[in-house]
């Protein structure tokens, strides 16, 4: 008697194990933070939302993203100003303005924040106690804007092209 193939899918290509890969490549390799302290000076949600947009998503428990806006509601305060913040980080103010406009967004809309808990020399003033955003802080997505030189940014790039092969091949949107 001889065996028919088998023709179930080996574990990687099935559900469960595009669901593991998934799973390793959203967690981003820690040494590769520079420790610069920036991201925690000079951020932005979900790419480019306005104050206005995180408040209002942080205040619905219905709406995608409630309780991540919630969290980064209760951690960053809003600059006053996108002028404010290009004196310090020009670059990624471009790069986050840019990425609104290919969206359709108004630039000029966009909020730019910062952590009240960021110390002067750039370390984290409750790192025992920092919230889960950031200790998975960066996720690989293509709303992820990284600050230029960020130790991250390659890295997230591929995690991010690997997952959205994976998700097209499984037909789920990479829509957050
Ligand atoms: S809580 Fe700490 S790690 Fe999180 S953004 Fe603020 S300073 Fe950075």
């Amino acid at each position: 008697m001889t065996n028919a193939p088998d023709s179930r899918p080996s574990e990687v290509e099935s559900p469960l194990g595009f669901a593991r890969e998934v799973e390793q490549l959203m967690k981003m390799p820690q040494h590769l933070c520079k420790q610069r302290g920036i991201c925690c000076r000079v951020a932005t949600f979900k790419g480019s939302l306005s104050y206005a947009q995180i408040l209002a998503l942080a205040a619905n428990p219905e709406a995608d993203g409630h309780e991540s806006a919630r969290d980064f509601a209760s951690v960053f305060l809003p600059y006053d100003s996108q002028a404010q913040v290009r004196t310090l980080a020009s670059e990624f103010v471009d790069r986050v303005r840019d990425f609104a406009q290919s969206k359709g967004q108004d630039p000029d809309q966009v909020s730019f924040f910062k952590c009240k808990y960021v110390l002067e020399d750039g370390r984290c003033g409750v790192h025992e106690d920092r919230p889960v955003g950031c200790r998975v802080y960066p996720f690989p997505h293509k709303s992820t804007i990284y600050h230029p030189g960020c130790g991250f940014e390659q890295q997230g790039a591929q995690n991010w092209a690997r997952i959205e092969e994976i998700l097209a091949v499984l037909g789920i949107s990479g829509d957050l």
